[in-house]
């Protein structure tokens, strides 16, 4: 099989189909058709076997995740997913993966409306590359460069899930005693983000800045107060747990997994405290209050009583 017959057999009927497609997978390049007026919101991720996922996940999850966090990154800005194209290296072609990998990914896509119109293979260590394209109008995108002193600072949905579901992962062997249903949603988590797309939309003229948290709140937090030269108040009492995160989780380890632990994909999004209650309201997830950005440049960590708490984690870095 070579490589485009891989890529006819395996990847041209994954996705959505869409109009504003004019020629697809099969060309040169692909042909688009971008509505009039729109900015093009695009994006990159790399995902590396063993460094991004476990060199044991499920291809179906390798699939989903590699788009999942390309989605994440167009939801930060509040655009609209419209295209991608996926760069494949694999040691083999192994059919039964292609197939799961195909799968995973095409499931994703269809979940999001998103349209795979190219890509490339190639022989090599097991790594995935995708270019994630989207629209947005450019009076309404959300950017980190936005966040003014007074903003409320909110997060989505729950952190640390994704940071513990990979701990457990590793030591599945030794975490019998947790409650099987618990590891499922941990492990779901960890290997089937789900990007806030339609958070992102929702957010759209109404946050001054906002950013997926990819790396850990404490490493992407700080991109908004450099880009926007502020600084910001965090309560960690106040940081969203999922129930499954509480029972599994020794209070000790808590805040580590949840300020730096990476992976969680949520959106975290500075917005004036006006539109708290409306923007809530709009959401088909919860919205929590972690914070508020200050003149005063720094990140600040405080307890439960306002006093300053010592945190020095930061977020991951590859070169670290
Ligand atoms: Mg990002």
């Amino acid at each position: 099989m070579n490589e485009f017959e891989l890529i006819r057999r395996y990847f041209a009927a994954c996705t959505s189909s869409r109009e504003d497609v004019v020629v697809g997978i099969g060309d040169d390049c692909a042909l688009l058709n971008p509505p009039s007026a729109q900015l093009l919101a695009v994006t990159t991720d790399m995902l590396i076997a063993g460094r991004h996922f476990p060199l044991d996940a499920s291809a179906f999850d390798i699939g989903w995740k590699s788009l999942a966090v390309n989605l994440s990154d167009l939801a930060a800005m509040g655009a609209q997913p419209c295209w991608f194209t996926l760069a494949l290296s694999l040691p083999e072609p192994d059919q039964s993966w292609l197939g799961e990998f195909a799968e995973g990914l095409g499931r994703c896509a269809k979940e999001f409306g998103i349209a795979l119109v190219g890509g490339d293979t190639t022989r090599g260590a097991l790594s995935i590359s995708i270019t994630a394209m989207g629209t947005t109008d450019s009076a309404t995108s959300m950017r980190r460069d936005g966040a003014r002193a007074g903003d409320v600072i909110c997060v989505t949905g729950t952190l640390g899930d994704a940071a513990l579901g990979l701990r457990l992962w590793q030591r599945r062997s030794f975490c019998r005693e947790l409650v099987n249903t618990d590891l499922e949603l941990l492990w779901g988590r960890l290997h089937r983000p789900q990007p806030r797309v339609s958070a992102g939309r929702a957010l759209r003229g109404l946050a001054h800045a906002a950013i997926d948290l990819s790396d850990g709140l404490a490493g992407d937090l700080q991109h908004i107060l450099s880009a926007s030269g502020v600084g910001a108040e965090i309560r960690v009492d106040q940081l969203p747990m999922s129930p499954a995160f509480a029972r599994a989780t020794p209070e000790a380890d808590r805040l580590a997994l949840q300020v730096s632990g990476g992976d969680d994909y949520e959106l975290c999004i500075c917005i004036p405290p006006k539109e708290l209650d409306s923007i809530r309201s709009s959401l088909d997830i919860p919205l929590v209050e972690i914070g508020h950005i200050t003149t005063e440049p720094g990140l600040r960590w405080l307890d439960g009583q306002g006093r300053p708490l010592p945190v020095t984690a930061g977020g991951y870095d590859h070169f670290q």
